[in-house]
């Protein structure tokens, strides 16, 4: 990298080619004053704070963006730079209030930090002023526009850190202010209410809503912790006083979202201090189901789980985990369950997001999580984004891709919805739901018969190829245009762009996974990804998105009914005998059943009891009225949670948990990243942590094992039994998260997985054929219903729908149809609508919208009051038995033309 010097102040220093005067300054200690620049943002020169003298300049420059150059002489303090300092600060206070005594942001606010330390206690300009109203449209902030110094932060964040293009200057001379287009509403504009333009605000003229007068800046204590939402992994902080967050901050040097966050970690925090969590433990008193309940002690609730779970046999019982759970959490849950129940009828929601992704990975790679890291998105040079709504489920990921399309990189988006991605996509492959494993094996088979395979990479890297290739043979152009919808040019052109334009990456999420063919659709993005060698290096590979907060954790940890923590497969006898000599006790050599399998058998009274954790089946799994009836056929269910959920609704004992605000632990990102979760308040009422009640009850099943007094314990006894977490202690977390595999306390972590040699040994091509969805549509029921995530809520909507700004934004179910099924059935933008499958029926609200192509609509799972898995499919996927969420066949019809 080529250096210039320079001089500041009569010191020299060096500095890299392209580096402003600002950036020269500071890296030797001299700070020059500025509003508008910011490290993270690109310099806009708006303020003229941050002016300097450069010999030779007639007029004095703007540090923040002017650059340094070999001999330049730069003068940061003369009694000239002051004086045009000064004189900002005074143009500025002009039209500002002097509120500073009940201001937000005073403590914190650079225009009070720069007019007392330039010494500018009042203005000589006495000029019009502004008297704005505030602005409290938006439900999560308000907008003073009196206070707004029109330094422009607000608007570059907008447009150019989270491409959200809401907000922009408006007006002129002395009305210019921030507006969204035309001066109407933000909720009118396309702001998905990120709260990025607050967070780099330098006064008071953006503030949340939540902390106001609810503490001065000094007040707040932050406690660093990670996103209890999506799988990304944000860093947060909580701001603290009186043992409530007021609000949430986010470092910009978080080395996962660099200070980004979407509407979810930013705002929808409320839930923790709802009115409506679980502050004691529950017995019921009425009929199951009736969710009739009374209070008991945590004596006598602990008593009674113990006493009545002794009472059934390994095959009767079983035990349901979480993914919004620590890792700690998981790890002592399956232990319960295996080493104190006997049971590896263990699992978690997993079943219903990535099953398809571990089964799948695993055969292809020996590995079944994400690749590579989310940072190296960016520097991608394609990138195939298939089955993922990114900007909705994954939203700081979307930033990245967004940033990769900005810096030239093709992005191939292949959804049969015109998801907002599209809008920045090179190519849009709308294929027919469910038909990813033909649209994937064209493009391949392009890619075989133009000669753009990586050869040298297959023969050197991978086995079975051959077999593999003569597969492709039944996937000619006719039959996947057939089977697709897509014309063969556009796959043509798709497979072309993947091949050439190096390095390539695929995301993927549910709009893969959720199939009855779903490990097949995960095989065949990891055959496309080898045969182009696009495996084993920065900014390539396989990534799947996992959605929960914590579904990688809970399957490393072993929440699975097959493995124990770290993949270890419960039928070596070499892995059981290391467990049981760990946990002294014997094990099962038998795998367990699967979520849905256990429910299953559940309904056959098979299964007598079950304790669950953190999850809420009644509504998320596929028919979920055979769900429902299956809870309510267990002779004892145990639910442990932070509210009173449709699940627990339906539990004979409710133990309150702590949420992530009131627990120490761990979560591990979808990047494979195990990062702290902090306690930063006192439990709310009488909840308690998951890990402390589950080991309460073992301890009083008479287990040994179970007397962990802090998390850090469960974590020292994770490393020693898992060798992928083997060099991880919250020691090493204290300076940032690892990703695994970090095998020895002296590993640095794993950011690319597969380098040089894959997981297994050789990346292992295997052969595929294309199978339908389990059910199409018919004349019964004509259309085809797949399932959706909303950006504003999560999971069954038990935490974000206690978020009253959230509920704002999106209230209620909307079911997405084109407006060419809407016209033929009758049906009209908000009117009430009847869904109905062949397993159930269920009111929502129709938005009629081209995102939806003709004969599909779109739901998310989000509203209890329209309870989508009502409608959807049991239909197993034979490998990983996820249910395929994503295709079933649905009839419409008008409820009575209610709106
Ligand atoms: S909340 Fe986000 S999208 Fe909305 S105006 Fe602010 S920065 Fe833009
Ligand atoms: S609202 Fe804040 S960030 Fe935006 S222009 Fe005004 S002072 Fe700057
Ligand atoms: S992107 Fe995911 S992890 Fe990040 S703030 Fe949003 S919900 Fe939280």
């Amino acid at each position: 990298m080529n250096e210039v010097t320079l001089s500041i102040n009569s010191q020299e220093v060096k500095i890299r080619e392209g580096a402003t005067i600002l950036e020269a300054a500071k890296s030797i200690g001299i700070e020059i004053p500025h509003l508008c620049y910011r490290e993270d943002l690109p310099p806009t020169s708006a303020c003229r704070l941050c002016v300097v003298e450069v010999e030779g300049a007639r007029n004095l420059v703007a540090s923040c963006s002017y650059p340094a150059a070999n001999n330049m002489v730069v003068r940061t303090n003369t009694e000239r730079v002051t004086k045009a300092r000064r004189l900002v600060l005074e143009l500025l206070l002009s039209d500002h209030p002097y509120d500073c005594m009940t201001c937000e942001r005073s403590g914190a606010c650079d225009l009070e930090k720069y007019a007392y330390e330039l010494g500018v206690p009042t203005t000589r300009f006495q000029g019009e002023q502004h008297a704005y109203p505030l602005d409290e449209t938006h439900p999560f902030f308000v907008r003073d526009y009196n206070k707004c110094i029109l330094c422009e932060r607000c608007v570059t964040a907008c447009n150019e850190v989270q491409f959200a293009e809401a907000i922009n200057l408006a007006h002129r001379g002395f009305d210019t202010k921030v507006s969204a287009p035309f001066d109407r509403s933000l909720l009118d504009s396309t702001c998905i209410s990120c709260g990025q333009c607050v967070a780099v605000c330098p006064t008071g003229a953006l503030t949340e809503k939540t902390r106001r007068f609810q503490g001065r800046e000094w007040e707040l204590k932050k406690v660093l912790t990670t996103c209890p939402f999506c799988g990304v992994g944000c860093n947060i902080e909580l701001n603290i006083k009186n043992n409530r967050i007021v609000r949430v901050t986010s470092p910009p040097n978080s080395p996962v979202n660099q200070g980004r966050l979407c509407v979810k970690g930013k705002f929808g925090f409320e839930y923790v201090h709802s009115p409506e969590r679980l502050t004691k433990p529950l017995i019921r008193v009425g009929k199951k189901g009736e969710g009739k309940f009374r209070e008991a002690s945590w004596e006598e609730a602990l008593d009674l789980v113990a006493s009545n779970l002794a009472n059934y046999t390994e095959n009767e019982t079983a035990v349901i985990s979480s993914a919004k759970c620590t890792n700690e959490d998981n790890y002592v849950i399956q232990k319960l369950a295996r080493a104190v129940l006997g049971t590896n009828n263990v699992d978690h929601c997993a079943r219903l997001c990535h099953a398809p992704t571990v089964a799948g990975l695993v055969q292809s790679f020996g590995s079944g999580a994400m690749t590579n890291s989310i940072g190296e998105v960016a520097n991608a040079s394609c990138i195939l984004a298939i089955g993922t709504n990114t900007t909705a489920a994954h939203p700081v990921i979307a930033l990245e891709i967004k940033k990769a399309v900005r810096k030239g990189a093709k992005l191939i988006v292949a959804n049969p919805r015109e998801i907002e991605l599209v809008s920045d996509a090179s190519l849009w492959l709308q294929h027919k739901p469910g038909s990813d494993v033909a649209l994937l094996m064209g493009m391949m088979r392009v890619i075989v018969d133009e000669g753009l395979l990586d050869s040298s990479f297959i023969a050197e890297r991978c086995e079975n190829f051959d077999d593999f290739n003569k597969s492709l043979n039944k996937f000619n152009m006719d039959f996947v245009e057939q089977i697709t919808g897509v014309p063969r040019e556009k796959l043509a052109e798709a497979a072309r762009i993947y091949a050439t334009n190096r390095p390539s990456t695929i995301l993927y999420a549910m709009g893969i996974t959720q199939h009855s063919h779903g490990t097949d659709n995960v095989i065949a993005t990891a055959n496309l990804a080898m045969l182009t060698g696009n495996m084993g290096k920065p900014s390539t590979g396989v990534n799947p998105l996992r959605g929960q907060n914590n579904v990688q954790g809970a399957c490393d940890l072993g929440a699975l009914p097959n493995v124990y923590p770290g993949y270890q497969a419960v039928s070596n006898p070499a892995i059981q005998e290391k467990f049981e000599n760990a946990w002294e006790c014997s094990l099962s050599p038998s795998p367990g059943l699967t979520l849905t399998e256990m429910l299953d058998a559940a309904h056959q009274k098979q299964i007598k009891a079950i304790y669950l954790v953190g999850e809420n089946p009644a509504l998320s799994e596929p028919w979920a009225l055979h769900a429902q009836e299956s809870l309510r056929r267990l002779e004892f269910l145990v639910v442990q949670d932070i509210f009173l959920s449709e699940t627990a609704q339906l539990a004979d004992v409710v133990l309150p948990a702590t949420s992530f605000a009131e627990k120490d632990g761990t979560f591990t990102n979808t990047e494979r990243r195990v990062q702290r979760v902090r306690k930063a308040i006192e439990p709310i009422g009488d909840s308690r942590p998951d890990w402390w009640i589950t080991c309460q009850i073992a301890q009083r099943m008479q287990s040994r094992g179970f007397d962990f007094t802090h998390p850090s314990q469960i974590m020292d006894e994770i490393a020693s039994l898992t060798p992928a977490y083997g060099g991880i202690s919250y020691e090493r977390l204290e300076s940032g998260g690892l990703q695994w595999p970090c095998p020895t306390m002296d590993h640095p972590g794993t950011s690319v997985l597969h380098v040089g040699i894959f997981t297994r040994g050789k990346g292992h091509f295997i052969p595929l054929e294309y199978k339908p969805p389990m059910e199409l549509p018919d004349k019964n029921y004509p259309l085809v219903l797949t399932t959706e995530r909303s950006l504003y809520h999560f999971h069954t909507g038990t935490m974000t729908r206690r978020v009253n700004g959230l509920n704002t934004l999106k209230g209620k179910e909307l079911v997405e149809i084109n407006p060419q099924d809407a016209s033929t059935l009758g049906i009209a933008d908000g009117d009430m609508i009847k869904v109905a499958s062949r397993r159930g029926e269920v009111l929502a609200t129709a938005k009629v919208t081209n995102v939806s192509p003709v004969g599909v609509v779109a739901m998310d799972f989000h509203f209890a009051e329209s309870p989508t898995n009502v409608l959807t499919s049991p239909a197993l996927d034979p490998v990983s038995k996820i249910p395929e969420l994503k295709v079933c066949a649905v009839r419409i019809s008008p409820a009575n033309g209610k709106k």
